[in-house]
């Protein structure tokens, strides 16, 4: 096969693009990556908004934060007292550019093992599955293949009225590379990314106002689970505006005087540093040539069906480029999908079934159902809920904040949803998400034996719950 002709090009080299072409390499495919995005040394980076001003910076900053915050605030519990305790914040920040450094240079080492070719600039889909790459050296190849896979991602949503600049309005990639704690961070959005990035800087000292139009906080969690982490974060010290809506931001003085309105009125909040986590959108700036037939969605995304499949033969696209929530595992299955698709195999994602985590403290995650979903949908369900406050592991950790519900179907006791606000639910979803893939009921979870003593046991006492019969608790 000629130099510039391959089985499958990747456009984009994020969660969902790099796992992709992992795949299809694996699969025996002749495989070509094209990405643009350049990292804080203005060199190509792989791993896209995820590895490189996503999930994982932001990970190693809650961290770091939270190491902090455990040290100013939970210590002396354990009867630990430690003098003056200072942030440095470069190195801190540093710490976590080693993270993004050693990930993104471990997917570029994933694509040498598995003979992937990467092509560092803008790739552009053209008529009959060519793709034309703009090289960061002004260079510019077009290659071919039979499939081509769009995973272009996303990029933050600005507001026409509060534009980034980066100095005073920040977005993502901003608020992870500050260079001091600010004395006041204003926040629009109190969505997952808003929330913690929000926690980062209010951990390490700033007064953190939250600016969330809708009414309701967290409104996609059950309302349990929300009513829960409102309550913590509110002692956190975060000040959550709900119902508030942005209409103005105006640099002043070195600062930035926020404008909002409520039911009471309308309010101004100066802060130091404002940041606009107000959603993501789909990015396809550049991406598509004419005539190649590929539709994009009034909302900038690229129409797919179920199988993540363009319409135009050979063409795809996966991850936050397309509808469904903006997940990097939800990119990553689609990645996978396609590839054995591509390769002459099944492939499906489950949809129904993708987990939900927000990494704040304590941390949220999802899977399935809410009951307010249950109720809108008419499904007849019964619930079991079980506090962290009750669990051996969770006191002696000094985590007792929390529960886990699980809601199943009243008749047949299929899971339907896990809901958990609590120490480590990150990790304890995926009890929940095999069980629902599984299709297991309540009865199943309250039969397998949970370690003790363990944070897994709330989900056993949960499931138990749903049946009145939890040990460790009035039923
Ligand atoms: P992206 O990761 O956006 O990658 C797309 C890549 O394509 C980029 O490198 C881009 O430069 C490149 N590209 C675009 N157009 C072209 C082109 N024409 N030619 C060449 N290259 C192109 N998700 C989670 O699941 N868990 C989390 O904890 C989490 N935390 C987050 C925290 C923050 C602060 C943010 C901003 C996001 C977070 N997300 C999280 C969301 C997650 O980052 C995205 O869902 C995920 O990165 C989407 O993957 P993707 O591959 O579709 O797109
Ligand atoms: P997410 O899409 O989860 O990142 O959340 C973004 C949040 O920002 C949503 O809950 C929106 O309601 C909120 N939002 C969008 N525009 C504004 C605005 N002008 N003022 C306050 N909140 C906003």
């Amino acid at each position: 096969m000629a130099d510039n002709k391959f089985d499958v090009i990747v456009i984009g080299a994020g969660p969902a693009g790099y796992v992709c072409a992992i795949r299809c390499a694996q699969l025996g495919l002749k495989t070509a990556c094209i990405d643009a995005f350049k990292g804080k040394d203005g060199k190509q980076a792989l791993g896209g908004t995820c590895l490189n001003v996503g999930c994982i910076p932001s990970k190693a900053l809650l961290d770091s934060s939270k190491q902090f915050w455990n040290l100013t605030q939970h210590f002396d519990v354990h009867g630990i007292t430690a003098k003056d305790p200072k942030i440095d914040v470069k190195t801190m920040v540093g710490r976590k550019d080693k993270v993004v450094k050693q990930l993104t240079g471990g997917v570029g080492m994933l694509f040498k093992t598995n003979k992937i070719t990467p092509f560092f600039g803008t790739g552009k889909l053209l008529k009959g599955n060519q793709v034309e790459v703009s090289g960061f050296d002004g260079s510019k190849q077009t290659l071919e293949a039979a499939n081509v896979i769009i995973a272009s991602g996303s990029v933050p949503i600005e507001l026409p009225f509060a534009k980034f600049d980066n100095k005073y309005i920040i977005d993502n990639a901003g608020a992870l590379d500050l260079d001091a704690v600010p004395k006041r961070l204003g926040v629009i959005g109190a969505g997952v990314i808003g929330l913690e990035l929000g926690s980062v800087w209010r951990r390490l000292g700033a007064e953190v106002t939250v600016i969330e139009a809708l009414p309701d906080f967290l409104g996609m969690a059950d309302a349990d689970i929300a009513k829960t982490a409102a309550r913590e974060f509110k002692k956190q010290g975060l000040d959550i505006h709900l119902g508030a809506k942005v209409s103005k931001a105006e640099i002043k003085k070195g600062a930035v005087e926020v404008t909002y309105a409520d039911k009471d009125g309308e309010h101004t909040v100066t802060v130091d540093k404002l940041l606009v986590a107000v959603g993501r959108r789909a990015f396809t700036e550049g991406l598509l040539g004419d005539g190649t037939g590929v539709k994009v969605d009034p909302r900038g995304r690229v129409e797919v069906d179920e199988h993540c499949w363009t319409g135009v033969d050979g063409v795809w696209a996966i991850g936050d480029c397309v509808r469904g929530p903006m997940l990097a595992h939800k990119g990553e299955e689609e990645g996978v999908m396609v590839a054995e698709l591509i390769a002459g195999r099944a492939g499906h994602v489950d949809y129904d079934v993708i987990p939900s985590v927000v990494y704040t403290e304590p941390e949220i995650a999802w899977a399935g159902k809410t009951e307010q979903q249950c109720k809108d949908e008419g499904i007849p369900y019964k619930t079991g809920s079980f506090p962290f406050a009750a669990n051996g592991r969770a006191l002696a950790i000094n985590e007792g904040v929390g529960l886990v519900k699980i809601i199943a179907h009243a008749e047949t006791d299929r899971i339907l949803g896990v809901h958990m606000v609590g120490p480590e639910v990150s990790e304890l979803i995926a009890e929940g998400v095999v069980a629902m893939e599984f299709k297991g009921s309540s009865e199943d979870l309250a039969r397998i034996i949970h370690a003790h003593p363990t944070l897994s046991e709330v989900v056993h006492e949960a499931a138990l719950a749903v049946d009145k019969r939890s040990i460790h608790k009035a039923n």
